[in-house]
């Protein structure tokens, strides 16, 4: 597959059973259907986010991008607390694509989560 972004190829990579593509361009991550949910919950799994996050930033301003796999239009979707992430989900089969460093941004929401957890246990 080709990244929807740069339009390099897409490697797969695995991390504790759950394969992933990365771009061996601008490292951006496709995940498909419920995968960035099952890596959200293992712990270790933002070191597969290896990208520098200003080169996912520039290629975060990409707004026309067609999902790898179905070819049709992703959409965006926008998270602002307690980070801001942005990223394209296909509404087809449902992937989702994330630049480098969004996926770092979205396990620091998993733990700031468990944090709050924790913080209310104690009240
Ligand atoms: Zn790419
Ligand atoms: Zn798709």
């Amino acid at each position: 597959m080709e990244c929807p972004k740069c339009l390099a190829q897409l490697e797969v990579i695995d991390f504790k059973g759950i394969e992933i593509e990365r771009c061996s361009n601008c490292f951006g991550l496709f995940f498909d259907h419920l995968e960035k949910e099952g890596l959200k919950a293992l712990r270790g799994a933002e070191s597969i986010d290896v990208g520098d996050e200003f080169v996912g930033a520039r290629y975060n301003e990409i707004m026309d991008v067609a999902c790898p796999k179905c070819r049709i239009k992703m959409t965006h979707v926008y998270q602002k607390e307690p980070f801001e992430i942005k990223f394209e989900s296909c509404p087809q089969c449902h992937g989702a694509f994330f630049d480098a460093g969004e996926f770092r941004d979205y396990m620091e929401e998993e733990i700031f989560e468990q944090f709050q957890d924790v913080v209310g246990g104690i009240e």
